[in-house]
Parts: structure tokens; C-alpha cells; sequence
């Protein structure tokens, strides 16, 4: 199984109480945030409600984005399939962990803030 590197802490307990997938999928929806409106139009399709709104309270000049939960998504590419702007890539398991930290800017499942992407930026 390729391993989750993307998180950097414990799952927000929101997330975490939420019940597992039983075994890792083909495939992974990953929102690409360079296209996303906010319209959150791709939570509705969601059969196992891993679609989350990323909490903007480090980001409030921004509008509002989503992520999914990479760690629940079973792959079924309905939110890709129903997202107006077509901006839900279906990715291989692998390049899905490896590409949700570069498309999915803001995130709460990978625990990502303003302050650790201000310390990314000053490392680049
Ligand atoms: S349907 Fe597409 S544009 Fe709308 S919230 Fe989902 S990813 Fe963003
Ligand atoms: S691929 Fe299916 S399970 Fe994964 S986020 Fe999209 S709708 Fe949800």
C-alpha cells in the first residue's frame, strides 16, 4: 500500500470520527483548488460524504474551496463527473497522494495552514 505522506498531524476530530473505506481504491478524485468556485456542487454526489469545505479562517480574502479526504475517497469519480468547472482530476492511487499536497492547496485533512505555507515558500 503506498503510505499517506501528505498529513503532517493527527486527523482533525471532525474527520476522524468519520467510519474508514475497507480497502484502497484504484482510483482518487483530488480537486484541483486552481479551479474550484466553491460551488459545492461535487459534495452533493458524494457517496461516502468525503468531500469537505476547507475551513478559511487563515484565508478569509479567499472564497471558499473543498477538498476530499483522501484517506476516505473510494474513487467512484462521481464528483469528477458532476463538477462544472472540471476541475476533479481522477488520479491512480499513488499519483493521488503524491499530487492532493500541490493541487489541493488549502487543506484541512493534510493539516495545512498559512503559517506552513508561508514556511514552505521561505524554504523554496
Ligand atoms: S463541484 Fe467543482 S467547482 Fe464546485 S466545489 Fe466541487 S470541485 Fe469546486
Ligand atoms: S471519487 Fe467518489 S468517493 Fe471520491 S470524492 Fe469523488 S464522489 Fe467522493
Amino acid at each position: 500500500m503506498t503510505e499517506n505522506t501528505a498529513r503532517k498531524d493527527e486527523r482533525p476530530p471532525n474527520i476522524a470520527s468519520k467510519p474508514p473505506r475497507k480497502r484502497e481504491p484504484l482510483k482518487l478524485a483530488v480537486i484541483n483548488q486552481n479551479g474550484c468556485t466553491g460551488c459545492e456542487a461535487c459534495i452533493i454526489f458524494c457517496p461516502v460524504d468525503c468531500i469537505e469545505i476547507v475551513p478559511g479562517v487563515d484565508f478569509t480574502q479567499f472564497q471558499q474551496l473543498v477538498e476530499v479526504d483522501i484517506e476516505r475517497c473510494i474513487g467512484c469519480a462521481l464528483c469528477a463527473k458532476n463538477c462544472p468547472w472540471d476541475t476533479i482530476p481522477m488520479l491512480s492511487y499513488a499519483e493521488g497522494i503524491q499530487k492532493a499536497p500541490e493541487l489541493t492547496l488549502r487543506s484541512v485533512c493534510n493539516q495545512k495552514s498559512a503559517s506552513d505555507s508561508k514556511t514552505e515558500t521561505a524554504n523554496a
